[in-house]
């Protein structure tokens, strides 16, 4: 089955690819090229092989006219530019009635990049409801479609899943390289497997926890997730971040009751509190005071957790170990990162953990940071995504009458 790029016969064609290039910008500057220096393998082959290429991605959400103005792709363009080594041009409209004349007088190998797809959700959510005539629209533009958008994976939109029902489509080198890594953890991890969970909301992990427990030896605790454990067993928290849900918390009992020998929890934290922004202290997970809140860590939970660390041989993390963004709460994170230099395979996962790798300096020396947020943690907790199971399954492509 062609379904991966390297595969599909693309010498000379009009290719149609979607990356993701929602990366951080602030005042006009990319703060975190990655996703962007991710995509140049999939492009620097299309250039190879002669195609003109045609790009699509999404920025941010577009909701008002102001969106319009602030979500725009243009930066990335413009770093863009710098990267390739052939002519690239940009087109304000994603959905210009121009494009097959211009797309026919390109000059191959060519690029057009086009604006913001999500500027076609001002009206009608044309983009985020996968709008059929704007799918055949753009695949009308083009011969083969190349999905390299690892972090839009789990959405069906016209850019991600809709064109696939008009164009032969295939996977690119990005796509494929985030599910090879993120399959060596839930098909077959190199044993002691462990797991550092932490972060803010325990609902938003559920899913990842329950899938993962099955597959690790140990899962060791941190943040508002291990704070809701701690709940549950009816620690005194004081006022840190935590569940409220009864519904969640009788989940949490029966994952400890099932899950005894792998579940490791914080033994100590340092603390903040709700009326003192200067409050720092260091306290055992029995002695936090009621208007205390957990922010990180404390010692005896990173020696604790260090056993476990350093008789594996694979980890994932996600979430970070306390409010990494405060200097005075990011020891617990720094410490797991260092000792996590010490074993063979470490993936990391999610958003602020990727970022916190980066912020605190320790981004050569992991095994692979995966760059899919909501994407990556869906993958990992459900073993598919809408999009790449569209692409792997779909042999039905309906003949374009635009
Ligand atoms: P990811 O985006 O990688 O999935 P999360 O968003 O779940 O990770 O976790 C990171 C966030 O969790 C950070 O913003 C961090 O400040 C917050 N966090 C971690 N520990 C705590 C804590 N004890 N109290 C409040 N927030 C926390
Ligand atoms: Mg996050």
């Amino acid at each position: 089955m062609k379904k991966k790029l390297q595969d599909m016969d693309i010498k000379d064609k009009t290719v149609l690819v979607r990356f993701d290039y929602n990366v951080p910008i602030r005042n006009g500057i990319i703060l975190d090229d990655t996703k962007i220096k991710s995509s140049l393998e999939t492009l620097n082959y299309l250039i190879d092989n002669n195609c003109k290429i045609i790009i699509l991605s999404h920025f941010g959400k577009v909701k008002t006219e102001t969106d319009i103005i602030l979500n725009s792709l243009k930066p990335v363009y413009n770093a863009l530019k710098k990267l390739v080594k052939t002519k690239i041009t940009f087109i304000e409209n994603p959905l210009d009635l121009e494009l097959p004349a211009i797309v026919s007088e390109m000059q191959s190998p060519e690029i057009l990049f086009l604006e913001n797809t999500r500027h076609l959700d001002l009206k009608g959510k044309l983009e985020s409801s996968n709008d059929a005539q704007v799918a055949s629209f753009w695949a009308s533009l083009a011969d083969i479609f190349v999905f390299d958008a690892f972090a839009s994976a789990h959405r069906a939109h016209a850019s991600t899943v809709g064109i696939t029902k008009y164009l032969p489509s295939c996977l690119g080198f990005s796509v494929q390289k985030e599910i090879a890594m993120l399959d060596t953890l839930i098909k077959d991890p190199a044993h002691p497997f462990t797991v550092i969970m932490g972060g803010a909301k325990v609902e938003d992990k559920l899913a990842l926890i329950e899938s993962l427990l099955p597959k690790c030896d140990y899962l060791l605790l941190a943040g508002g997730l291990a704070n809701s454990f701690l709940k549950t067993l009816k620690f005194d928290i004081g006022a840190s971040l935590a569940t409220n849900s009864s519904k969640t918390m009788e989940t949490l009992k029966q994952i400890m009751l099932n899950n005894k020998e792998k579940l490791m929890l914080p033994l100590d934290a340092v603390v903040g509190n709700t009326y003192d922004e200067t409050y720092v202290k260091y306290r055992k997970i029995n002695e936090i005071d009621i208007n205390e809140v957990i922010y990180d860590i404390g010692v005896k939970t990173i020696e604790k957790y260090k056993l476990a660390i350093m008789s594996s041989n694979t980890v994932f993390l996600n979430g970070t170990m306390g409010l990494y963004e405060d200097y005075r709460f990011s020891n617990g994170t720094k410490e797991i990162f260092d000792l996590l230099t010490q074993t063979d395979t470490v993936v990391v996962g999610g958003g602020d953990s990727v970022s916190a790798v980066k912020k605190l300096g320790y981004e050569n020396d992991f095994t692979y940071l995966s760059t899919g947020g909501g994407a990556t943690l869906e993958y990992l907790s459900k073993g598919h995504l809408v999009a790449i199971d569209n692409i792997m399954e779909d042999d039905q492509i309906e003949i374009l009458d635009v």
